[in-house]
This record gives structure tokens, C-alpha cells and sequence, in this order.
């Protein structure tokens, strides 16, 4: 394997997410996983205090103001997770054909077949027949009888549950909303924290999304909002919610206890082409190097699970626990960083030799309903001229053999149009709006600069020129490939420029 090296514009085109917590909240720990590779860092709300939470948000901002980099935050919301309640002895054996209640009111609390849980109208949402689950899917139950507050259920799956495990029901349209009291309490901090993105679990309809979008927008926050498709009614809804969100993840953890996990495969790579063509960031995650939690090395199965995400099409790929609690959290970053290289290699030479590359390229989109070149507009969000523009800038760039395109682009839409056409020069995105050169840390091999002007074009080209200089990114006779989106004062204009290094 190649080393990976780190280059301002970056050599793996796949960005990386990567989950803090106690392995890697340190700021030095902090600053190794962005030299490994890094793009966004994701802080889960499930777990961690508002106190821990600002610290890393701090030290992710010192970290790019030293390093000059664009690493992206990314606030998990904790959701609507179901919990049980305290198991009397914390544990209990569930035996093939054992009852158990589950209660709102518990009358014998020493009884370890009478459990409670965190949403008390859980036991009225239920159904007569239908399947509870506990401990990630390992341990099921069918309901048996019914009551006001209190189900009588069979054990179907035999196992263990702990107190405090996750409870799922698959395919029930629980009445619980997918923003919790704690989830309004933790946008207080979003109110004070400038994340680029807000991760909104258990969504279920375009509406929740809609409501985020509400509570961000009371308390100021910029935000943008990633949906994470980990429930039935979800992949069932999938082309309304991606419509309404700025990114999603495949959140395969709670999916593949929601769904049979030998469908979460396809699943995947339905939702990340649909947001191909919808042109909103994909990110896959969930076990996707789960041994390197205690392995330096990966299995082969979780290499060729993070090269096949990114031949799917992944935006960016994620840990969880392998840097949040693992014992070797930059040796997954470089692993994955790795893995992803070579996924693109294999897709980049496929490209040339005209054995077709990228899944969701202009030909293989031509019979869907987004038309002839891959060209879907998110009604009213990316022109088609857009479109046209970046295909057209992609396919000079590859013919000039051009060393990078340069992308002025104010909003960052035509940066994230040019990205999905997944060409095999890199960008360098420049644009005048700081939060959104921090939220182009997710678009598939971009990377983003701030500048303080874009809409004057010479000044971009001299502004890029200089800089891939001093980054010593380009020689004497190298092509850039120029483009300029819309700009508020001339919004009849998109731009290609070739420009030959003197
Ligand atoms: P989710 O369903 O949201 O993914 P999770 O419990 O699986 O929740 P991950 O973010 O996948 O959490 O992280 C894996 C594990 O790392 C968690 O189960 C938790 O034990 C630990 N962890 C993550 N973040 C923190 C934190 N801020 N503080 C302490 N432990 C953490
Ligand atoms: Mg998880
Ligand atoms: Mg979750």
C-alpha cells in the first residue's frame, strides 16, 4: 500500500468522517486524526457533556486556524432512541417462551420480568403480534396482550438484555417525535456553537427535517442538516427526505436492526444514488473498520466494505467507535484514507479505458427520469445550466490533462454539482462565505479555500494561481481549468475558463 501523503489538495478524493470521544478528544489526538486525514469530525450527542463537547468544538477551530484547514463539525442529535429502563440485577435471561411485561407504572420493582423504558407511551404504541426488540437485535419479543400502559410479550429470540440497552420495533409508527426534549436542549448549544452540519437520527418523513430546519433558524444557526436513514418509514420516504436535507448518512447501526440486515446492502446503495442524482452529500456509516477498535489492522471483509461504499458512490465514509473508543484511532483514519485511494484508482482507470466509472455517470443516468446528461435540478436548487457547465468543465479538464479545476462558487452549489460528477481532476474551491467553505469539507474531492472575493474572475485566477504556487501544486505549462457559478450581481452568467501556468 501506497502511504498516504497529506497534501492540501487532497490525494483521497473520499472524505472522511470520524466520531470523537474519549480516544481522540485530546487536542494533540485531535490534530494526528486531521494530519491522517480527516475531513469532519462528528460529535455524538448520545454520549459526552455540553463541556466536553465545546472543548473539542474549540480545539477543532484552533486546529484549522493553525493549520489553515476547513474541518468540518458535525452534531449528531441523539434522537428518539428508545431505552430500557433499570433491569432489576441489570441483566436478565430471556428464555425461549419467557413473558415479560413491559410497564409504565411498574408495581414490583425487584421483578426482572417487569421492564420499563425511556418513552412511556411505548407500551400503547404497541400492537398485538407485533416485534420488539432489545440489545441491537440479538434478544426478540412478540406481544402477546395489551392494556392501557402495559404489554404482556414472549420471548421469540432467546438472549440476554442489560438495563439501559436500545429498544427497536421494527416498522412501527410510534407517535414520538424525532426531536426529543434533550435534542431542543442540545440546539442551545448549537445557538452557540457554529457547526456546519446537524445530524437529525430516526428520521421518518421529509417533515422532521422541515422542523430542524424550523428550530435552527429560530435560535440563528446556519447549519445544515444531514438525515440519518435508519428506520423502515425512512427508506420508504427516501426521495421526499433527501429532497428536503442539505446531506445524508446511511446509518446502517440502528437499519440493520430496523430492516433485515441482508437488505441494508441494497438499501445503501439505493439511498446513495438517489443522492447522486438529487446532488446531496452521502455518507456511509457504521462498522466500517469495527475491529480496528482493538486491531491495528483491519479485516479483509471491512477493507472491501469501505473500498465497495466508495464504488457505491459514498461522499464520505465514517467511524464510530473505532476513534471515539478504539485503541488505534489514526491507524483507521489512515486505513480508510488508504482503502478509499484505491477504490478511486480502480474507478479512475475503469473511467479511461471506456469500461465505465463512476455508477451514476451522465450514460448510465440517461433512462432515469432526471433526464439526458444525470442532470436532476432539487426543484429550484441547481440549475441546469450548472449542470451543463461542470460536465462540460470535468471533460476539459480530462481531455487538457488539466492538474486541478478551480470552482468560485458563493452558495457551494456548483462546487457540490462539479463534485458529483466524480471527475478525476481534483478542485479547489474558493468562496467568500466562511461557513460554507467549512461545509464543502464533506463534498467528494473538493477542497475548499476562503477568500474574500470570487466575483471578479480575475482575481480568483490570481488568487488560485498563487496559491497552488506556494502549495507547490502547479509548474510551468500546467492547466487550470476554471468555473464560475452564479453570482448575485450577474445571475445570468456561469463561466469555463482555461488558464495555461506561465
Ligand atoms: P449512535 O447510535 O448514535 O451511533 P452509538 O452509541 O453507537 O450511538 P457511536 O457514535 O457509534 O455511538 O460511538 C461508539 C461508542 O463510542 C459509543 O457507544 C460510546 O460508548 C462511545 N462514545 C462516543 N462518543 C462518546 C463521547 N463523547 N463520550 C464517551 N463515549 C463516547
Ligand atoms: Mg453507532
Ligand atoms: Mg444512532
Amino acid at each position: 500500500m501506497t502511504v498516504n501523503q497529506v497534501e492540501p489538495v487532497g490525494k483521497v478524493r473520499t472524505k472522511i468522517v470520524a466520531t470523537v470521544g474519549p480516544a481522540s478528544r485530546d487536542p494533540a489526538m485531535l490534530r494526528r486524526l486531521v494530519e491522517a486525514g480527516v475531513d469532519v469530525f462528528r460529535l455524538n450527542f448520545s454520549h459526552g457533556s455540553h463541556e466536553e463537547h465545546s472543548r473539542t468544538f474549540q480545539a477543532i477551530q484552533d486546529i484549522n486556524r493553525e493549520m489553515g484547514r476547513q474541518v468540518a463539525v458535525l452534531q449528531d442529535l441523539c434522537g428518539p432512541k428508545i431505552r430500557l429502563g433499570t433491569i432489576a440485577g441489570d441483566v436478565a435471561a430471556c428464555d425461549l417462551d419467557a413473558e415479560f411485561v413491559l410497564t409504565s407504572n411498574p408495581i414490583s420493582p425487584d421483578d426482572p420480568r417487569e421492564l420499563t423504558c425511556t418513552y412511556q407511551e411505548l407500551a400503547d404504541d404497541l400492537e398485538i403480534g407485533q416485534t420488539v426488540l432489545f440489545a441491537d437485535g440479538t434478544v426478540g419479543m412478540v406481544v402477546l396482550e395489551k392494556r392501557p400502559g402495559w404489554v404482556r410479550m414472549k420471548v421469540t429470540l432467546p438472549g440476554r438484555i442489560r438495563s439501559n440497552q436500545g429498544i427497536n420495533v421494527p416498522g412501527a409508527a410510534l407517535s414520538v417525535s424525532a426531536l426529543t426534549p434533550k435534542d431542543l436542549a442540545d440546539l442551545e448549544w448549537t445557538a452557540n456553537h457554529a457547526v456546519s452540519y446537524v445530524g437529525l437520527s430516526f428520521v421518518r418523513h421529509a417533515a422532521d427535517v422541515t422542523r430542524l430546519r424550523a428550530e435552527l433558524q429560530t435560535r440563528g444557526s446556519r447549519a445544515r442538516i444531514i438525515a440519518k436513514i435508519e428506520k423502515p418509514q425512512a427508506v420508504a420516504n427516501l426521495e421526499s427526505i433527501v429532497a428536503e436535507a442539505d446531506g445524508v448518512m446511511v446509518a446502517r447501526g440502528d437499519l440493520g436492526v430496523e430492516i433485515d440486515v441482508a437488505k441494508v446492502p441494497a438499501v445503501q446503495k439505493r439511498i446513495i444514488e438517489i443522492c447522486h442524482r438529487a446532488r446531496v452529500p452521502v455518507i456511509t456509516a457504521t462498522q466500517m473498520l469495527n475491529s480496528m477498535e482493538s486491531s491495528s489492522r483491519p479485516t479483509r471483509a471491512e477493507a472491501s466494505d469501505v473500498f465497495n461504499a466508495v464504488l457505491d458512490g459514498s461522499d464520505a465514509v465514517m467511524l464510530s467507535g473505532e476513534t471515539a473508543i478504539g485503541m488505534y484511532p489514526v491507524d483507521a483514519v489512515t486505513t480508510m484514507s488508504q482503502i478509499a485511494y484505491e477504490a478511486e484508482n480502480l474507478v479512475f482507470s475503469r473511467s479511461h479505458s471506456g469500461r465505465g466509472g463512476w455508477p451514476m455517470t451522465a450514460e448510465t443516468c440517461r433512462d432515469c427520469p432526471c433526464g439526458p446528461s444525470g442532470t436532476v435540478a432539487r426543484a429550484g436548487q441547481v440549475l441546469p445550466i450548472t449542470e451543463a457547465v461542470v460536465e462540460a468543465a470535468s471533460q476539459v479538464a480530462a481531455t487538457l490533462r488539466a492538474r486541478l479545476m478551480v470552482v468560485a462558487t458563493h452558495s457551494g452549489r456548483t462546487a457540490l454539482a462539479l463534485s458529483k460528477q466524480r471527475a478525476a481532476t481534483p478542485t479547489l474551491a474558493l468562496t467568500d462565505d466562511q461557513e460554507v467553505a467549512l461545509a464543502m469539507a464533506l463534498y467528494w474531492g473538493v477542497t475548499a479555500l476562503h477568500i474574500p472575493e470570487i466575483f471578479d474572475t480575475g482575481q480568483v485566477l490570481a488568487f488560485a494561481d498563487e496559491w497552488c504556487r506556494q502549495h507547490d501544486l502547479i509548474d510551468t505549462g500546467d492547466r487550470l481549468v476554471v468555473v464560475r457559478g452564479v453570482i448575485p450581481d450577474n445571475p445570468n452568467h456561469n463561466a469555463i475558463l482555461v488558464h495555461e501556468v506561465e
